[in-house]
């Protein structure tokens, strides 16, 4: 048996049917999936599912187009931009996470009401939600968004996050021209390109370890206990499972919850655009073992926010482990920690060791 197998059948959590409701929601089926054709797959975020299942909407004309967001440079800084893709090549180019704030209203909103056709919307679960609250008033909305397909989120970050690992990477007097989030196999990597002609990359953990230990973190997200977009027709995320570690394709977590995402799901595997096999919703759980848990329990947050003067209702009446509690204060109290100018020097200047320290205590309480 291989090593990440071996620790995988020690660390599989249990996860019970009262907890799979309360983290997953209404749902009918779920798979680990990954696009057929190789060439979407290689800028993907995971295994191109969404990019995949998206083309095959488009070719097949089931929607008129999708609105996906792209993150391109202004002036060095990387911004986030929703757009809608009417072919496959504008498609591809939103491809990846985008691990930077999002004003879904603001930009994404007028291109909705602008279209005249059908289309597909790729959006974190809380702009879903709300977007599927609107639908129910606005027969605008309603006639033209005929999938939703939402992304996992964990939490996201303010734009800082992202200016400040460019700015520790960057080579003396360059300006950034392109930057992409995470490439590559498992975690990946980062990607930069500056003027000068450099292309600078590095292990994701770069940008993630600031990232999974909540500084920088969006406030609203602390609010939040939907991580796997309840809202959506259809719900992709990664897979974190170890015993994926070694296959060489990356795969996502895949779980379809609506008739209309049952149909379109369908139709793509049956016209060979996404391969995909039926797993156990339980998988998916494990998938998203650390994260998932932590986010769903706003109660733990709400009572470490007592604390540290940070007012977050509860909205889940959770029960509270010692251990919740804990991860809950380290993630408020770092995300505390870096906000404003003087919070972003105080965290760049953390030493890598002692991330790296913190990211251990805080995973070890999180799988407890
Ligand atoms: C902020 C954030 C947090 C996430 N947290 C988790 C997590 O905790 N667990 C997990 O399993 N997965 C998480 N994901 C989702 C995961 O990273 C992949 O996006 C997902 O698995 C889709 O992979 P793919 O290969 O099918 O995507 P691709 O085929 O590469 O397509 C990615 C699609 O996502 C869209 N997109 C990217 N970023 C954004 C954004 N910020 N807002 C709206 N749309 C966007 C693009 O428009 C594109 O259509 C997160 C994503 C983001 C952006
Ligand atoms: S954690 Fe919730 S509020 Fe934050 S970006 Fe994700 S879905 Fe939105």
């Amino acid at each position: 048996m291989k090593t990440s197998q071996a620790a995988a059948n020690v660390l599989h959590k249990q996860w019970g049917s009262e907890a799979v409701q309360q983290y997953i929601g209404p749902f009918d089926q779920s798979y680990f999936a990954y696009a057929a054709d190789e060439s979407i797959r290689v800028n993907a975020a995971s295994g191109g599912v969404i990019t995949a299942m998206l083309d095959f909407a488009l070719s097949s004309k089931a929607i008129d187009g999708a609105l996906v967001c792209r993150s391109v440079v202004i002036d060095g800084r990387v911004t986030p931009q929703f757009f809608i893709a009417t072919d496959r090549e504008t498609l591809l180019t939103a491809q990846g996470s985008k691990y930077i704030a999002v004003e879904f209203n603001r930009d994404a909103l007028p291109l909705i009401r602008a279209f005249n056709g059908r289309l597909a919307i790729v959006a974190l679960p809380c702009d879903l939600t709300n977007l599927r609250r609107l639908a129910e008033h606005d027969a605008d909305i309603r006639r033209k968004v005929v999938l939703m397909v939402g992304l996992l989120c964990g939490h996201n970050s303010r734009s800082e996050l992202t200016e400040m690992v460019v700015d520790k990477i960057k080579p003396d007097g360059a300006v950034l021209i392109d930057y992409r989030y995470r490439q590559g196999h498992w975690r990946g990597e980062l990607e930069a390109y500056f003027d000068n002609g450099e292309v600078i990359r590095k292990p994701f953990s770069y940008f993630s370890d600031y990232a999974n230990l909540f500084y920088f973190c969006q406030q609203k997200c602390h609010h939040c206990h939907d991580h796997a977009a309840y809202a959506a027709d259809i719900s992709i995320g990664d897979i974190w499972s170890l015993r994926m570690k070694e296959n060489p394709i990356k795969h996502n977590a895949v779980i379809v919850r609506t008739g209309t995402g049952v149909a379109l799901f369908n139709a793509a595997v049956k016209g060979e655009a996404i391969r995909a096999q039926s797993e156990a919703i339980e998988e998916i759980c494990e998938g998203q073992a650390r994260s998932m848990p932590f986010h769903y329990n706003v109660s733990a947050r709400a009572r470490a926010g007592k604390k540290l003067g940070i007012t977050i209702k509860d909205s889940v009446q959770a029960p509270v482990q010692w251990h919740e509690l804990l991860t809950a204060r380290m993630a408020l109290k770092n995300e505390k920690r870096s906000r404003g100018t003087e919070g972003m020097k105080k965290v760049a200047r953390i030493p890598r060791f002692i991330l790296k320290l913190k990211l251990y205590v805080m995973k070890g309480l999180e799988s407890i």
